[in-house]
């Protein structure tokens, strides 16, 4: 067990996720650990996911009904997947004599922005979750969503019940946030892609930024902004096992500073290419200020050199803000003067993580000696001090982190 285990009466926040709560048998097994957690002594705060794939379900019936699936209207479905958690959960509390409280993101007080379907926190009122631990209840919060300061309710994106875990942990003060799923820990790489891949013992809030970054989907990365932020130490474990997971918390001497700890990989981006662009100033401002006006979220970016005074642009999005992004670069073609605007959504990154990187020059050579020895191509390339990133072709995704764990011997 890691260094850092509760001490003393703690008040502590226990988020579980969809897998973790998805049906009646998992649910009583999660009330079965909060229980005993009340029983060691502790203050529980518990947040919730929407049970098993709910979300995704709810997801279809709207492209069923709608087109426009209205961002308000989407919010308030999408909410209510994880709102029936939370009345199950304290029901199979109640069952245990565990006296709990329902509660959505709204009454937990979670203030958000009003952009629905990616809103961001605000504020974050914790007076009523204050007063049900003051009577002896454990509230039991609904993940994922919040009211917007127009009053509206919003959620706070995939993944997004982390967050509210993290921001809860932080304003009540609790001394650890448990994020409990459905594998033991934070990964050198994803388990279902390499099952050979290593638990970290401890991981910092840096590399744990990048690693949320660049696809290891195990902590939301709102989460881990807000927890850096704080100072709030995160523990990820197992709700099948219940064993001590991965710490993610601020560097220390404790830490191993591996060069490389994780290799990830993140299917969801696009490529888009802006091609024959006059190389003088404004065009890149033109052309980006555009996607910026349309919210879309740019992430890599790359500029050749010109050749004869034309230079061509590629840069990454979402895959959901692809069909936006192409609007916008065809829209301004003939005003920057660009001849083509080219497509590409069969696009990956596989990225290696680790602080060590700072103080070790050749990891990048020996990450495109793999990727050649591989035959894969890579057709941009970005980097962090602790980071580096390559985009490849979706075909070749599985094998280059395979291939990758091993050449850095992260097993
Ligand atoms: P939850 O529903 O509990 O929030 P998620 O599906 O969001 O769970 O996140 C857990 C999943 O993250 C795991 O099942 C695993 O496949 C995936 N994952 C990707 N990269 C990593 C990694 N480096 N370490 C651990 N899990 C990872
Ligand atoms: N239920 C939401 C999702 O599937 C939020 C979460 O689970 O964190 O993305
Ligand atoms: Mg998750």
């Amino acid at each position: 067990m890691s260094a850092l285990v509760l001490v003393g009466v703690a008040l502590v926040v226990q988020k579980f996720g969809g897998t973790s709560v998805a049906d009646a048998e998992r649910i009583r097994a999660v009330a079965d650990h909060v229980a005993r957690t009340r029983r060691q002594g502790h203050q529980v705060v518990v947040v919730v996911s929407a049970m098993g794939k709910t979300t995704d379900e709810l997801l279809r019936l709207a492209d069923d009904v709608s087109r426009a699936r209205p961002g308000r209207e989407l919010d308030m479905l999408l909410s209510s997947g994880e709102r029936i958690t939370t009345a199950l959960l304290c029901m199979a509390l109640a069952d245990l004599g565990t006296p709990a409280a329902s509660f959505t993101g709204s009454q937990a007080g979670i203030i958000t922005d009003t952009t629905h379907g990616r809103a961001k926190i605000t504020e974050v009122r914790g007076d009523r979750l204050r007063q049900a631990l003051a009577v002896g209840q454990v509230p039991v919060v609904a993940g994922f969503q919040g009211v917007s300061v127009a009053r509206d309710v919003t959620t706070l994106g995939r993944g997004g019940s982390d967050t509210t875990a993290v921001a809860l942990a932080a304003t009540l003060g609790a001394q650890a946030c448990e994020i409990y799923t459905d594998v033991s820990g934070v990964f050198s790489a994803d388990p279902r892609i390499v099952p050979a891949a290593r638990r970290l013992a401890a991981v910092s809030f840096d590399e744990m930024l990048e690693i949320a970054a660049t696809g290891g989907r195990v902590l939301a990365l709102r989460s881990v902004e807000f927890a850096r932020n704080h100072g709030v130490p995160l523990h990820v474990r197992s709700s099948f096992t219940w064993e001590a997971g991965t710490w993610v918390k601020g560097e220390d001497e404790s830490m191993e500073q591996s060069i490389v700890s994780a290799v990830t990989h993140d299917t969801t981006e696009a490529k888009v290419t802006v091609t024959g662009v006059p190389d003088r100033p404004g065009v890149a401002a033109s052309l980006f200020r555009g996607l910026a006006d349309r919210a879309v979220n740019v992430d890599m970016i790359v500029q050749n050199t010109s050749v004869r005074g034309t230079t061509d642009i590629s840069f990454t999005v979402p895959k959901d803000d692809l069909a936006v992004s192409l609007e916008v670069a065809l829209a301004l073609a003939p005003t920057i003067g660009a001849t083509d605007v080219l497509a590409d959504p069969d696009v990956s990154r596989v990225s290696l993580v680790g602080a060590g990187m700072k103080t070790n020059p050749g990891v990048t050579a020996a990450m495109f000696e793999t990727l050649a020895r591989e035959g894969i191509n890579i057709e941009m390339i970005s980097t962090s001090s602790i980071r580096i990133s390559c985009v490849i072709h979706t075909d070749a995704v599985e094998q280059a982190v395979q291939a990758l764990h091993e050449a850095f011997e992260l097993a």
